[in-house]
């Protein structure tokens, strides 16, 4: 079995696999997760935004000194703050001390076809390159009784987007929050990306592109499950 597969599978079973079965680089570059969970230190949220923001900054500019950047430049002496406060206040704000409230409405007028929010745009980063991941997720539900704001759908996917993620858990993240949520099994996620650590470094393929899926309830049967997919086409 290839590593990929175990990985998906390893994620579906709920298992943590054994990151020393793999070199430092086949982990980079093969993508591996190792759960569910975005893994995150108990101690994650104990100090302030801005304090992280002060801590980020120092150690950028100490990145840009390492390359040998004249951090007295007036183009680049800024760039350490301005790179702090992206990564805490914009590109990896969906950690879960920042996660969103949805709130739910009673299904009144008892719409029980399948619902799909289709095309939701999302930036995310790599967690292996910290590069980004960037592409559409279509997500679908069927109502056992509530009904969630469309616009909350998009929340959902940009929150578990905006922190260092691997497709196929942002994949299964939006899935079980949505079924969380909604009280429901019928959920379905499909998720088409570019992966900039693909086309811009590495293998350096600008045409592929990744898709990674999630069928709950009904949508593990064909016909609800090609229902789906014929309306995203
Ligand atoms: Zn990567």
């Amino acid at each position: 079995m290839k590593q990929k597969e175990i990985t998906l599978n390893t994620l579906l079973n709920g298992n943590k696999i054994m990151l020393s079965q793999f070199s430092h680089d086949e982990i980079g570059d093969e993508h591996i997760s190792t759960g569910i969970e975005t893994p995150m230190k108990a101690n994650a949220f104990d100090i302030s935004d801005d304090e992280k923001i002060s801590k980020i900054e120092y150690h950028f500019r100490e990145i840009m000194e390492t390359l040998g950047l004249d951090l007295n430049d007036d183009s680049l002496k800024g760039t350490p703050n301005r790179v702090a406060k992206m990564y805490i206040k914009e590109l990896f704000n969906g950690l879960p001390a920042n996660k969103p409230k949805i709130a739910l409405f009673d299904n009144k007028y008892q719409y029980n076809e399948m619902l799909v929010e289709k095309g939701i745009s999302f930036y995310s980063n790599c967690e292996h390159h910290f590069v980004p991941i960037f592409g559409k997720a279509h997500v679908a539900y069927i109502s056992s009784g509530k009904v969630i704001g469309l616009s909350k759908l998009n929340r959902i996917v940009n929150y578990f987007a905006k922190r260092p993620q691997v497709q196929e858990r942002l994949t299964i993240q939006i899935a079980k929050e949505l079924q969380a949520c909604l009280g429901t099994e019928d959920v379905a996620v499909l998720i088409d990306a570019k992966h900039l650590c693909v086309s811009s470094r590495g293998i350096k393929d600008e045409s592929s592109a990744t898709v990674s899926s999630f069928y709950g309830g009904k949508f593990k049967e064909d016909q609800t499950r090609h229902e789906f997919l014929n309306i995203l086409i």
